[in-house]
Parts: C-alpha cells; structure tokens; sequence
C-alpha cells in the first residue's frame, strides 16, 4: 500500500537534539518543513535550528505524547532514546523508523544476535553475564563491549592477557556486555542507505573510514576498495534494511579483513557521520533523504558530483584556544561545518570539514592541522 506523503509545511519531530538533528533540521527548513526537537538538554545543536525545541526527559511519555501531536511524523537522530519514549509516539502518530528497529540496534547482543540469524557476516561474539562467562569464552586478543548505551568507543575495553579481562570485567558496569574477537582489519568502510515504506533502496556506495582513539576521524569516498567488496557491501547492506523494514537511513559499518571479507561491526538506524560528506557532495544528502523517507516521499539521487572526504573537529582542537578559523577558511574548497556547542570537550564531536575532488583527503587533513593555534 502506498503510503500518504507528509507535504512541506507540515511538522517533523526529531528524538534527539544532537548534529545529526541539526543537520536533517537544515534538509527539513530548506523544503519547507517545520523541525520540534525532543530531548533532555537545552540550546542544542537541533534546537538552535528547529523551529521548537523541548527540554523534557526521555522518560516523560506524558510529555512525549504531548511533542507526538504536535507533529505529522516522528524519526529520531539518537538511537539511544528508550524504547518507550517512541513507542508512546507512535499512538499518536508514526514513527520511521519503527520502534522495532531501535530495539534491535540500541543493544549489541540484540543487534548481534539479529545479523547472525539473517545469516549476515558479523565479528566472531559471545554474550557475556559473568567473569566466569568471560574467562571461558576468550581466545586471543579480544574487546569487551557494554550492550547498551555504545558509541565512538565508548564502554569498550581491549583484552591482551588474563589480567586485561580481570580489569575489563571491572570495568565494563552492569551485564550483560559482548566479548569481541579483536579483527585485524585492512580497512574500516561503511554504507550509508536509505530505504523508503514501500521498499525502495539507495545507498550512497562505500565510503571508506579511520579512527582514532575509537572515534571517527576521517572519511573518504568512494572506499578504495574493489568493485566486488563495493557490490557484496551493498547487497549486504540491501539485506539489513530490508530485514529490519526500515524506513528511513541506516548505516551499516564494516571491516575489511585482509582477505578482503567484510564483517559486520555495527549498525546506526539513522544517518551517520561517515554520510556528513554527502551534505556538501550528493545531488541528495542523507539527512534530506531521512526527511523523505520518513515522509513518504520518493528517494532523491545519490550521486556523488565529486570524490569528497570528510574530517572530524573534535573538542580536542580547542584545547589551546578558539581555532583558526581563517586558516581553514583560506582552504578555498575547503567547507567548515560547527554545530552549534558551546562547551569543547576532548572526545566530544564539535564539527567537520569537507573537502571535494580527488585530492579532499589531503585538502581536509592539511584544513584541520591549520587550524591548531601554537
Ligand atoms: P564501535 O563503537 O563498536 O564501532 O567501535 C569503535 C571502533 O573501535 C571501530 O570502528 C574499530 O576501529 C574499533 N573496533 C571495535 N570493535 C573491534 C573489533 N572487534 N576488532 C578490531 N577493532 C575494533
């Protein structure tokens, strides 16, 4: 059954105040949709640029409710957000992706567990409930991740010896938590997709990723990788949104082993930060085509018009003052992109730059080092 779009005009609710938010909040005013943001925090990334931002916590279904009918469609930018806070929106209207599909991706085990079952490629795992469980299941150099709440490397610890797991175990809080083999991969990629109610697909291709510190620092695409690890990361990918039903973006994020396998490390059920170069290098960028899946509206073109790479500020760059704006700015193809957060912390996701051709990598590392004061 077709589904009935949501026209510009209407307005969309967004779970979640962070950048991703932002960034759809733009995609959205830019058609001529109204944005409310949902979260705990105030003057958010989101809220700074949506036309209503509510402080209110998660757990506040009363007031969730109360968000839910003051809008056409419910998505989220952070799939955190409990399970019950999209549920009750969705008694008032609907949610896309579905409730069932952040179940699924919030919790590892559950996440992990689901990719196994579809029969899809995914890390060597054990689930996790005790030390016991953990000294019986390790087999080498192994991280230990918390189920819940994981991001950007966050709740992981790496196990080389016995004693690593005594400590990792300490620290890894309250079970159940997932035992990893440790992957000595060649290179990290992603797909970025998006799936429409009726089951249409596109994807952006794949865009190749390093990390640092278990955070995102660069992003590159296309992935240099070969036409058959490009078409099997695809299909897989394929697989995933299609399993799940997903309406909406979702990304899917591999390694690449040296044997040119690729294993499924995670999914995010929205857009990701590896997608932010297709906001300055697509005919469509993700957060625009979040907004028309979620309103049922026909999927835009993918296409790259250039190669294009992407770098991360983190809170790490302010740590000797303001950056060099100018620096970066004299970096003519150079595009800065800052979200709006007053407070920089190390670690903490402040912005990016993009670059476009095929020289962007180099371009957005050479932008970001310029911006250093000494
Ligand atoms: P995650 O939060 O699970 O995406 O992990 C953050 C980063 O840590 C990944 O992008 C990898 O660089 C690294 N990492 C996570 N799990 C593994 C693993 N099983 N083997 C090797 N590296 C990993």
């Amino acid at each position: 059954m077709k589904t009935k779009p949501i026209l510009p005009g209407a307005a969309i609710g967004v779970l979640g105040s962070g950048q991703l938010g932002r960034m759809f909040a733009m995609a959205a005013r830019r058609m001529g949709y109204r944005v409310h943001t949902y979260s705990p925090e105030f003057d958010t990334p989101t809220g700074q640029v949506a036309d209503l931002e509510i402080n209110a916590a998660y757990d506040d279904l009363d007031r969730v409710r109360e968000f839910a009918r003051g809008v056409s469609v419910v998505t989220f930018e952070f799939e955190n957000v409990p399970a019950a806070t999209a549920a009750a929106a969705a008694e008032i209207v609907p949610v896309r992706p579905a409730g069932t599909v952040l179940h699924t991706t919030q919790h590892r085990l559950r996440e992990k567990t689901f990719l196994r079952n579809a029969g899809l490629p995914v890390t060597d795992f054990w689930e996790i409930r005790s030390l016991e469980d953990l000294q019986k299941s390790l087999r080498g150099p192994s991280i230990l991740k918390s189920a819940d709440f994981g991001y950007d490397g966050k709740g992981q610890y790496r196990i080389q010896t016995p004693e690593d797991a005594l400590e990792a175990w300490a620290k890894v809080g309250p079970s159940p938590a997932v035992l990893e083999a440790f992957v000595d991969f060649a290179c990290e990629v992603s797909v970025v997709a998006a799936r429409s109610a009726e089951g249409d697909f596109v994807h952006w291709g794949v865009i190749e990723n390093s990390h640092r510190n278990g955070i995102l620092d660069i992003s590159a695409a296309p992935a240099r990788v070969s036409k058959k690890v490009a078409l099997r990361a695809v299909e897989i990918s394929r697989v995933v949104l299609e399993k799940l039903a997903v309406a909406g973006v979702l990304c899917v994020e591999f390694f690449v082993t040296r044997s040119d396998d690729l294993l499924i490390n995670e999914l995010a059920p929205r857009p990701h930060n590896s997608g932010h170069v297709t906001f300055d290098a697509c005919v469509t960028s993700q957060f625009e085509q979040q907004l028309r899946a979620v309103c049922g509206l026909p999927l835009g073109s993918t296409r790259f018009m250039q190669p294009a790479a992407m770098a991360n500020l983190l809170g790490d760059v302010w740590m000797s003052g303001e950056p060099d704006w100018s620096a970066a700015c004299a970096f003519p193809d150079v595009k800065v992109h800052l979200y709006g957060k007053l407070e920089p912390r190390p670690g903490r996701k402040m912005g990016h730059l993009t670059a476009l051709g095929c020289d962007a990598e180099n371009l957005v590392t050479r932008a970001r080092a310029a911006l250093k004061r000494a």
